[in-house]
């Protein structure tokens, strides 16, 4: 019997009202599996026996967020949670999604249709364990298994493959022998999925601790093969997978691996944009990714730092820890403590206030003229304060 976290208590009410309108209702996934591995969960999913419109009439504040496959969301006092009606996925034709969702009463046939034996728990409300599939020796013995014949599953799902190996990463955890080989054989069907789906999957691969291991079998399965823009870099994986540390955040990994894969920083953002990361990732990349070429060779100047922000610096500063070369975090938060403005926004004087002083219609010069302003106080050369700007300006426009 497992003593139930708070997030769990809190959802009790909800199991508790599914089940007095006579349905069943499990915790199930990735919190089970947390929990039994005494890590913090993420998120409580629920499953439960009532279909998507039977859990609306139990509940008065829901939202459809995949009710075509069986999933309701619930909010309760301030949290929601993801609902999904028991289900198997019966007929699969494209390798990825079912073509068929149907809803089933039983709990046993839910969990058949989950991926890995440890994701294939549940939790009743009691903290009592259901498992039909060994997961629990699995999370004993630190294994990724199938649910039943990893082929069939794979052939089901090719996305499967992809969450073996980030969940070797995530928990440090080896492979089955047979799942491993199902992948290795079946590596072309991942052609089929969506990258949005992978690229979820492969950073979390990249951010896990066990990723050493876990970029071993990505290369050794020949699942790198069928990622975007990862084909002809086997040599150049297999040296990232040698690296030890830790990777704290998804900036980090991409910038890492652009590094590693020595991509023109020019080619970099196509590179990026071929895995859909979004625009504001690849400009925090692409940032990350100047720092750390400038930061290679030298120590951070104002500029650049003013240039990148403190975030990236420091990122880049892990990351020159990660690359075995002599770091210095305190220096760039000073750095940062001394520049006269963090952005923009700090200067003291607007392109309204130079118009009226100057009186003069706006234009291109009134760009750049601010571009000039900004720099002489980044230099320190001028005092970020509305009179000395002035006088600056009025000097600078005599000449
Ligand atoms: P995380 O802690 O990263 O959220 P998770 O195991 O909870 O990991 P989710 O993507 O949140 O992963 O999925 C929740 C559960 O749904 C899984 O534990 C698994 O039981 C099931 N599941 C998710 N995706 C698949 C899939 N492609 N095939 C089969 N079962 C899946
Ligand atoms: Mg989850």
């Amino acid at each position: 019997m497992i003593l139930l976290d708070d997030q769990f208590k809190q959802a009790l009410p909800i199991i508790d009202k599914i089940q007095e309108a006579g349905f069943e209702a499990y915790f199930v996934g990735g919190s089970v599996r947390d929990t039994l591995l005494k890590k913090t969960i993420n998120d409580v999913d629920i499953a439960t026996s009532a279909k998507p419109d039977e859990i609306k009439l139990i509940f008065q504040k829901t939202i459809d967020v995949g009710i075509e496959h069986g999933t309701v969301m619930v909010l309760w006092k301030d949290a929601s949670y993801e609902i999904t009606t028991f289900r198997t996925e019966s007929t699969y034709q494209d390798f990825r999604r079912p073509d068929n969702v149907e809803f089933v009463r039983s709990l046993k046939e839910d969990l058949k249709r989950r991926d890995f034996t440890i994701n294939a728990l549940a939790m009743n409300r009691d903290g009592q364990i259901i498992d039909y599939f060994d997961g629990q020796n699995d999370l004993k013995k630190k294994m990724i298994r199938a649910v039943g014949i990893p082929e069939e599953r794979f052939f089901e799902d090719a996305l499967r493959m992809m969450r073996g190996v980030r969940l070797v990463s995530q928990l440090d955890f080896d492979m089955d022998s047979e799942t491993e080989r199902a992948i290795r054989m079946n590596h072309a069907l991942l052609e089929k999925i969506a990258i949005e789906r992978i690229q979820v999957e492969f950073t979390k691969l990249l951010l896990g601790s066990g990723r050493k291991k876990a970029l071993a079998l990505f290369i050794q399965t020949n699942l790198f093969y069928y990622c975007p823009g990862l084909k002809s870099y086997k040599k150049e994986l297999e040296e990232l997978a040698k690296l030890e540390c830790m990777i704290d955040n998804r900036i980090i990994a991409w910038t890492l691996l652009i590094h590693y894969l020595r991509i023109p920083t020019t080619k970099a953002e196509l590179f990026l944009r071929e895995w859909k990361c979004s625009k504001k990732e690849i400009n925090q990349v692409q940032s990350a990714l100047f720092a750390l070429e400038y930061r290679l060779e030298n120590n951070f100047n104002r500029q650049v730092l003013y240039q990148v922000g403190l975030q990236i610096a420091l990122d880049v500063e892990t990351m020159m820890e990660c690359l075995e070369h002599p770091v210095n975090f305190e220096s760039v938060h000073l750095l940062d403590q001394e520049l006269p403005i963090h952005s923009k926004k700090e200067i003291r004087i607007n392109g309204n206030d130079l118009k009226d002083m100057l009186d003069r219609k706006p234009g291109k010069w009134l760009g750049d003229l601010m571009i000039e302003i900004e720099e002489a106080i980044l230099a320190g050369s001028l005092l970020n304060e509305k009179q000395a700007i002035f006088d600056w300006v009025s000097h600078y426009y005599k000449k």
